[in-house]
């Protein structure tokens, strides 16, 4: 989808503070921490091109989810090293050595297909990362023994053993076992290993915040270099963040209506008095939820509930005082004394602040300051 350029509604991402982000996390860990940028999911819908370049310089490598992602930021000229993190298809293996992508082998049975492909394909640049389930359950080889066999097999056909990795699912709590009981095991294939790959790494960003003696070799950091806390509002940040990303908008109408005149679909809100109400060009397409009725924006600093249903591209929320057409609207971010926080809205859903920016839709034009 094209990004809807004459529309009031935007993204203002400020690159500026993904650098800082990094640099603090840096400071935090160690100024050597070897960081590669998580800009999967269109950079966690901050732009994943356009975070990439602004972290190149500080960082060492970057980490996507799909062959499809990884393409993007070749073609955007990124050199730096790129892992996908999950498994390809092996019929694509060619595509990935072709553009010196590094791949996650999530198991034997994987590199066994990948084996069938390899028809002019240049396996010596045919680098890859293990991946381990230490606990996640998703993917990943689950003993030492699988682990070697693969390395083995990728040394019969002269492929790059280039890392090793897991991923933890409890890092962001306050209870620790699950994370013990993942370290102790990645820990213990690891050593088991017939020999130790260049990068062995663990540490998404909240084991880097609040585990940083596991980040080994790579720092894989995702949420909190866009200025989001990983854990929401459960566990404090040890160093500074600042939110990358503000959702701005205006309003295109503004009446009054009368005392039992409804709004919206199912005509849900019905006014209990005369009422100022202004519509907001955005909607469950940009990726705002209809779960959003009964949250507010900031408008003049002020909260306006949002009222009736959110529709496909608009939605309706009341006012204190008739404004004019073109007021701004704040959705995400500071207006005046009052701010709006990716979790303040993640609370209300009852989700989490990664899903909420990553649901922003490609309609949502992003403007870089
Ligand atoms: C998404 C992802 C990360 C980044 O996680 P954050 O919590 O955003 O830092 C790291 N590693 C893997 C395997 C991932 O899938």
């Amino acid at each position: 989808m094209k990004p809807s350029t004459h529309r009031p509604t935007q993204a203002i991402i400020n690159l500026a503070a993904i650098q800082a982000n990094i640099e603090n996390f840096k400071k935090y860990t160690g100024n050597n921490t070897d960081i590669w940028a998580v800009v999967k999911a269109n950079g966690y819908g901050h732009g994943a091109n356009d975070v990439a370049q602004c972290a190149n310089d500080l960082v060492s490598g970057f980490c996507i989810s799909n062959l499809d992602e990884a393409i993007e930021l070749r073609s955007h000229g990124i050199v730096k090293p790129i892992l996908v993190l999950s498994g390809i298809v092996p019929e694509d293996i060619h595509i990935a050595v072709n553009l010196r992508i590094t791949v996650t082998v999530p198991s034997l049975n994987w590199l066994k297909l990948v084996v069938q492909h390899l028809e002019n394909v240049e396996t010596e640049h045919l680098k890859f990362h293990i991946k381990v389930d230490s606990g996640m359950g998703r993917i990943g080889v689950t003993t030492f023994r699988e682990a070697n066999e693969i390395i083995a097999l990728a040394d019969q056909y002269g492929m790059v053993f280039d890392g090793i990795f897991t991923h933890f699912a409890t890092a962001d709590e306050v209870a620790q076992e699950k994370f013990e009981s993942q370290w102790t095991k990645f820990e213990s294939i690891v050593s088991d290993l017939s020999r130790r790959p260049q990068y062995v790494h663990s540490s998404n960003s909240a084991a880097g915040i609040w585990h940083k003696e596991t980040i080994q070799d790579i720092e894989r950091l995702g949420d909190a270099m866009y200025g989001l806390n990983p854990s929401g509002q459960t566990l404090d940040m040890t160093y500074e963040i600042t939110p990358a990303l503000e959702l701005k908008s205006e309003l295109t109408h503004i009446k009054t209506v009368e005392k039992g005149e409804t709004i919206g679909y199912g005509a849900t809100f019905v006014a209990d008095r005369p009422t100022i109400v202004g519509t907001v060009p955005i909607g469950y397409a940009d990726g705002w939820t209809r779960d959003m009725t009964g949250f507010y924006v900031l408008v003049n600093g002020e909260k306006c509930p949002i009222i009736g249903r959110i529709s496909m591209d608009q939605m309706t929320i009341a006012l204190n005082e008739k404004l004019p057409i073109g007021t701004k609207v704040t959705l995400i971010g500071h207006d005046g004394d009052k701010k709006i926080t990716v979790d303040d809205i993640a609370a209300h859903r009852g989700t989490i602040n990664y899903e909420v920016v990553c649901l922003l839709s490609d309609r949502i034009k992003r403007i870089y300051i």
